[in-house]
């Protein structure tokens, strides 16, 4: 097993396996960047197959929250921890307790938060032996959700402008792929401004649902990337563009909030060879992390939302010059994301 070999090494500053026999804690914590500020990103917990799928994911996640946290302008470096255990099965207050232990050994320079497999309910835990801990309930405020829904519906309104020459979605169609938490949301944004919305979920109580509440129209989760609709909003899974459904979408405009959209790096030329204009997953989902860095326990003072949703906001501007770069240049507005968070982390 290797690390500072390993493909997803990206010169982080610090790795940290710590381990608890006691209570069977097993954790990496990967620290990519710290030069905006402490490194911030969730804690997820996952069954992984060998160990060196959860370094992989601990290396590759953190890097990506240094370029999300900088391409949003946060005073974050970029963290991640990953736990390695079955989030049904494994999880126990002791085992928590001692991943606390582990983040305060940091000093604060990682701090945590909800990922896939973990809950508020077990940062609470966490939250007994480290303050690190943000997005939740004391001191916090609260689901972050609303606010990626909102960075989510700013972005598509940017993609549009930009790719359409349109300012508004009224009478748009919008293809909603996810109906969870961010998607719903969204949806009911896009509804309100006059959207008409295409939605899928694997679970249709929340397809029923959206069709009652916004007048949408259902779509087989199969191929809900195949609606002819002027935005594909992913909202649901990562590597959703990829080989295979790349060839088959038919709207111009791909902006939605799941994390890692891309399955690999060169997807984001497929879609600007096939002329579609794709927001980059992490400058178009930003909203929940912008604001966590408004929550109480990060500035000292009551959370305000409307300076939060204020920055939420500018997740159209970042967008818009995104695309920008990515037409001056010639390169697919992936690669244009990376390019304007590098220059934003070095001048920080
Ligand atoms: P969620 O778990 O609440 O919702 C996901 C929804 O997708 C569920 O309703 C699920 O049934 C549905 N789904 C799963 N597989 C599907 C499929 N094959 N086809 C259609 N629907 C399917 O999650 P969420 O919090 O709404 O987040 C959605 C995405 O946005 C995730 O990728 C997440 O990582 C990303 N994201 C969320 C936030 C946030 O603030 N919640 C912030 C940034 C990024």
């Amino acid at each position: 097993m290797s690390v500072f070999t390993a493909p997803d090494f990206a010169d982080h500053e610090q790795v940290v396996f710590a381990s608890d026999p006691s209570s069977g804690l097993r954790a990496i914590i990967a620290l990519h960047d710290t030069t905006r500020g402490p490194a911030l990103g969730g804690c997820r917990m996952w069954l992984y197959p060998h160990e060196d799928d959860a370094i992989a994911d601990a290396l590759r996640l953190s890097r990506g929250m240094t370029y999300k946290s900088a391409l949003a302008e946060l005073p974050f470096g970029g963290g991640k921890a990953v736990v390695l255990g079955d989030p049904s099965r494994d999880k126990t207050d002791v085992l928590w307790e001692a991943f606390g232990r582990a983040i305060e050994s940091l000093g604060g320079a990682y701090v945590t938060a909800e990922d896939v497999g973990t809950s508020v309910a077990d940062l609470e835990v966490v939250r007994r032996t480290t303050t690190h801990v943000a997005g939740i309930a004391e001191g916090g405020a609260g689901d972050p959700s609303p606010a990626t829904a909102l960075g989510v519906f700013v972005g598509i309104k940017a993609a549009l402008r930009h790719r359409l020459g349109v300012s508004d979605v009224n009478g748009l169609r919008v293809a909603v792929q996810g109906l969870g938490h961010v998607g719903v949301g969204l949806a009911g944004l896009l509804a309100e401004a006059g959207a008409k919305l295409i939605v899928a979920d694997i679970d249709p109580v929340r397809v029923a649902s959206a069709v009652r509440e916004f007048d949408a129209q259902p779509a087989d989760p199969a191929n809900i990337h195949t609606q002819e609709a002027e935005v594909f909003s992913p909202c649901a899974l990562g590597a959703v563009l990829n080989d295979v459904t790349i060839p088959d979408l038919r709207a111009p405009v791909v902006a939605g909030s799941a994390n890692n959209q891309l399955a690999e790096a060169r997807h984001g030329a497929a879609l600007s060879d096939r002329g579609i204009l794709y927001a980059p997953d992490y400058a178009i989902n930003a909203g929940g992390i912008i604001h966590i860095a408004y929550e109480s326990t990060r500035t000292g003072r009551a959370y305000d939302r409307q300076a939060a949703f204020a920055h939420v906001g500018r997740i159209h501007d970042t967008l818009t010059e995104i695309f920008g770069l990515a037409d001056n240049g010639g390169i697919p507005t992936s690669v244009a994301a990376d390019r304007l968070a590098e220059a934003r982390l070095g001048a920080a």
